[in-house]
């Protein structure tokens, strides 16, 4: 299939572009020896679960289904942070995972003798308590009051008996000079008990794939705490795994005026790439510049009755019509984890454009995944 014959709208995973991350990701590891698992929340396309387990060590999820999928569709190293387990579901997740990381102590007192039990990891999520995310709460886990990891007041050494590992995670899309200090900020408040551990875990919020990333000064990081405290470093990101490795392709359905060109597209930003409304973002677009770069002006928009359902301006250097395809960039993380279909909106289907340059669809959507979910 060539691009022009999918069906709209459609995620296209590039797998040249993937593999190219993940070889970035690999090159930390050999470098470090670390470990870096895919953070599924993220990112949960099965299809390219064998290739990512070509060079990452595994996965992590942030509850029972995603522990499920990691276990079944990938196989390799399985870790799982959740605020609280619930009882009805914690011997599952202790068959699927390798790792549970607890964000409390009374959470570590219920559950740690049966996980040990099994011969898994224990491990403590801790809140350093230093946001280096310039005020963005929705994203920080060390804003004020947040229900992430236990504090240094709150911390409680007579109880880590049997903890193997301590989890951090306090990043967001950052580069590795947010690491290095929040690494300082880890050792001057939990120094004592680092070295009585085997492992850490950094978290996620690694931009490692984005041009700019300064990835000697990441793995730096990762040295320091194996040769200080002799400590196992795994990295868990999400965003930078299939970062700039995805499409969204969607058609114009119609063009209205209301003081400005506006373009309907057969796609919706709450529904189908609900980060460009949560984070919020302003998705590239191939061919498009921002308003004032070229020509013709439009506000793009969803099919949806939400008023504020729009993507963002876009200037083109034709006028748009019916039948114009549109294809978003950096469309594969935080986007067929999160979509919906509010209003009764179709799911884009997903596609993969291999590394001949071909294109196929691995899974079209239709009117009974929106009846499912409805009773
Ligand atoms: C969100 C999250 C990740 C992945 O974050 P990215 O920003 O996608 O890299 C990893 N670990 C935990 C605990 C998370 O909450």
């Amino acid at each position: 299939m060539r691009i022009e014959e999918l069906p709209t709208p459609c995620y296209v995973i590039d797998e040249v572009l993937l593999e190219k991350n993940l070889e970035i990701l690999n090159g930390v590891m050999k470098r470090t020896e670390c470990k870096i698992l895919l953070a599924q929340k993220a990112f949960s396309m099965t299809t390219m679960y064998p290739l990512i387990g070509k060079y990452l060590s595994g996965t992590t999820a942030s509850g029972l289904y995603e522990a499920r999928l990691g276990y079944e569709e990938m196989g390799k190293e399985n870790h799982i942070f959740s605020p609280a387990y619930r009882e009805d579901e914690i011997n599952e997740i202790i068959s699927f995972c390798d790792h549970i990381v607890f964000n409390s102590f009374s959470q570590l007192e219920k559950y740690k003798e049966k996980v040990l039990h099994y011969g898994k990891k224990t491990g403590l999520r801790i809140n350093p308590e230093y946001s280096t995310q310039g005020g963005r709460s929705l994203y920080d886990p060390c804003a004020p009051f947040s229900r992430f990891g236990v504090t240094k007041k709150h911390f409680r050494p007579e109880l880590l008996e049997g903890v193997s590992g301590l989890h951090f995670h306090t990043l967001c899309q950052q580069n590795s000079d947010d690491l290095e200090t929040t690494l300082d900020v880890v050792e001057e408040k939990f120094e004592p008990w680092l070295s009585q551990m085997e492992w850490i875990n950094f978290g996620g919020g690694y931009h490692i794939t984005r041009e700019d990333y300064d990835i000697p000064r990441l793995e730096a990081c990762i040295m320091r705490m194996q040769d200080k405290y002799g400590l196992e470093v795994y990295l868990e990101p999400g965003e930078a795994v299939a970062l700039n490795a995805g499409y969204l392709v969607a058609t114009v359905l119609d063009t209205v005026q209301n003081g400005m060109e506006i373009a309907i597209l057969d796609t919706s930003a709450t529904c189908h790439m609900p980060d460009v409304l949560e984070m919020p973002y302003r998705p590239p677009l191939l061919g498009s510049g921002e308003a004032g770069e070229n020509p013709y002006l439009y506000r793009l928009g969803g099919q949806t009755c939400l008023s504020g359902d729009t993507i963002g301006d876009y200037s083109f250097d034709q006028p748009l019509k019916s039948g114009d395809r549109l294809v978003f960039g950096n469309m594969a993380v935080y986007t067929m984890v999160k979509n919906n279909t509010f209003n009764g909106m179709s799911l884009p289907s997903i596609a993969v454009k291999n590394k001949d340059g071909e294109y196929h669809i691995v899974h079209e959507f239709s009117y009974s995944d929106f009846r499912m979910r409805l009773a």
